[in-house]
């Protein structure tokens, strides 16, 4: 059985880009006669602010989209802390007091999915004293898993690339997982089987691919649609004056006329379509 899913974090409204997403994986489900499940994803710390989950719920029943909910991030931390442990217990996490700053300072290599840190708290001895991140030892951990492969609809069968993205955080200081370990868990726990979101997470499949490995979970496939780009080529945003679908159903637009106007890939002028792989 086909089961996707859309993965929305509750920092900012959602808008026609999100509505894309949301169509895409609904869609897929649908066309298999599979399961769409809504999944809340809230554990962004500060920027995290739960109520806005209300109004996703409200823009995907105007957009005409059925789903299944899936319990929210907030309530899976457990799951994240065991598993954390379990790596952490095998070596094959450190732990890093670094800054943004101390970082910057360094001037890291800059991968796709932004600075790669250069690995100055491994093997070091830190000031326990001081917040720490928990980092994957990248080399470690690809000397146990050996080669891996995962497969996109679009782009076809991948060979993980993890070492790109370097040691990435896997526990935040500030949370109790990362975006990686968190959705990593979550899939799996949900029974997704068709991980359906934009090109621009295509990168963080491979350290998911690499975290499913390590922790014994079962292996989806992925489907990174190409994501709604404004005129200057860059991925909508509410902040660059993409409209938040909030916006457009209290404006009393028609819902359904616009998931119908995005299937049929009618975009708003000065929006287009990227590459599926990016
Ligand atoms: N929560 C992520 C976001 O809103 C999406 C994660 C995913 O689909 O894997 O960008
Ligand atoms: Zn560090």
């Amino acid at each position: 059985m086909t089961v996707t899913r859309f993965a929305p974090s509750p920092n900012g409204p959602l808008h026609l880009g999100h509505a894309f997403s949301a169509i895409v994986a609904h869609d897929l489900a649908r066309e298999a006669r599979g399961r769409f499940l809504l999944r809340i994803e809230d554990i962004d710390g500060p920027r995290s602010r739960p109520e806005m989950a209300d109004e996703f719920r409200r823009d995907l029943e105007w957009l005409g989209l059925e789903w299944e909910e899936v319990p929210a991030q907030s309530t899976r931390l457990t799951t994240y802390d065991a598993a954390a442990r379990n790596l952490l217990e095998r070596g094959l996490l450190y732990p890093c007091t670094c800054t943004r700053a101390d970082i910057e300072a360094l001037k890291p290599r800059l991968g796709s999915q932004g600075a790669v840190y250069p690995g100055t708290c491994k093997g070091s001895v830190v000031d326990l004293g001081k917040p720490a991140a928990l980092r994957l030892d990248i080399d470690r951990a690809m000397a146990e898993s050996g080669q891996l492969l995962w497969e996109d609809a679009l782009a076809g069968q991948q060979v993980a690339d993890p070492r790109e993205g370097g040691d990435v955080v896997i526990v935040r200081k500030d949370a109790p997982a990362s975006y990686h370990l968190a959705a990593t868990l979550d899939d799996a726990a949900d029974g997704v089987t068709l991980v359906t979101r934009g090109a621009d997470l295509f990168d963080a499949t491979h350290i998911h691919r690499l975290l499913q490995a390590l922790l014994g979970l079962p292996v989806p496939r992925w489907h990174h649609h190409p994501l709604l780009l404004d005129q200057e080529g860059r991925k909508l945003a509410k902040r660059r004056g993409s409209p938040a679908l909030a916006d457009l159903r209290n404006a009393g637009e028609d819902g359904r006329a616009w998931a119908a106007r995005l299937r049929r890939g009618e975009w708003p002028i000065g929006i287009s379509l990227g590459k599926p792989h990016i």
